[in-house]
């Protein structure tokens, strides 16, 4: 009846209004985050699976709010993207993550990887300068440098985003093609963009090695991938299994809770020389 319509409506109502008011109120906030230094970053290791060493440690944001704590970046993120925020956000934690890599590499650590993630919002005409003006700026050896980017960055504009690609890797910066599978891009696109490596993403290493399909997406990728001379990263391994498996079908890298939490700088330190 009436009375029951209206009410579930006024309950959905209020249900929508707490949903915009929680956006907003993270909107607000982050647009002061970034002046009142309350993001910092976290590191997390990808370990060579022929040596067991770390080669590359992943960039992963962090927002520490005042009021709220610790808040993920699944939650932010496509706030900053939809308000445009992301651009500044994405520049500090660009220059954060060279400022920390011309640490280490001051320090005569072993060299190894720094992938740093993009948004689709970066992926224009200007980002080549400035990557190379970072990479200027903090004096660091450009292959310490990786780009993380996904599929739906390369859907639209095919001919203008294989420039920046180019001219990305001509700077000797790497490219990774994050959450492989997740997106609709055409397997084609994978000879035809510059990238040297493929992460398969973490909802098909999940499955591995109980459900069926998921192996078999997992070693048709490491082989499809080996055959364009791509190297292929698994994230989110987290067990002993998903690594033993990975490892049988060749992948190359395994990042994952595993192996290590996205941790501090100092102990990334630790870790460089550890046999994983
Ligand atoms: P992503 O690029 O796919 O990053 C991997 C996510 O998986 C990270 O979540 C990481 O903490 C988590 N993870 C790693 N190993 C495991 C594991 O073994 N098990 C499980 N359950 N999770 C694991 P996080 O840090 O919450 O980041 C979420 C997403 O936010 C990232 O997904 C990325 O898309 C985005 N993001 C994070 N930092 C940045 C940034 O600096 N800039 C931009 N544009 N996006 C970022
Ligand atoms: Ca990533
Ligand atoms: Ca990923
Ligand atoms: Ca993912």
């Amino acid at each position: 009846n009436g009375a029951g319509i209206s009410g579930s409506y006024a309950f959905y109502s209020q249900g929508m209004d707490a949903h915009i008011a929680g956006k907003l109120f993270l909107e607000s906030g982050l647009r002061k985050a970034l002046h009142q230094q309350e993001f910092f970053l976290v590191y997390q290791p990808k370990i060579d699976v022929q040596t067991r060493a770390l080669v590359s440690v992943e960039v992963l944001l962090r927002w520490q709010h005042p009021e709220r704590g610790l808040i993920s970046p699944s939650e932010f993120i496509s706030i900053a993207e939809e308000t445009g925020l992301i651009l500044q956000i994405d520049a500090w934690v660009l220059n954060s993550a060279c400022q920390q890599a011309k640490l280490w590499q001051d320090a005569g650590l072993t060299p190894f990887r720094i992938a740093v993630n993009l948004s689709a919002n970066e992926f224009t005409s200007g980002l080549p300068s400035k990557i190379e003006a970072v990479l200027r700026q903090y004096q660091i050896s450009p292959d310490w440098l990786e780009l993380e980017i996904t599929e739906s960055m390369l859907m639209h504009n095919t001919e203008s985003v294989i420039e920046i690609m180019e001219q990305l890797v001509a700077l000797g910066v790497s490219l990774a093609l994050d959450d492989f599978g997740t997106g609709y891009s055409s397997l084609s696109y994978l000879k035809r963009f510059p990238i040297s490596s493929i992460k398969i993403d973490r909802s098909f290493v999940q499955g591995i090695p109980a459900d069926a399909s998921d192996c078999a997406i997992a070693s048709a990728i490491i082989v499809m991938a080996h055959q364009l001379q791509l190297k292929v990263v698994a994230e989110g391994v987290e067990a002993t299994e998903q690594y033993q498996f990975l490892s049988a079908a060749s992948c190359d890298e395994v990042q994952g809770f595993l192996f290590s939490r996205p941790t501090s700088p100092q102990e990334i330190v630790n870790l460089i020389g550890k046999v994983f």
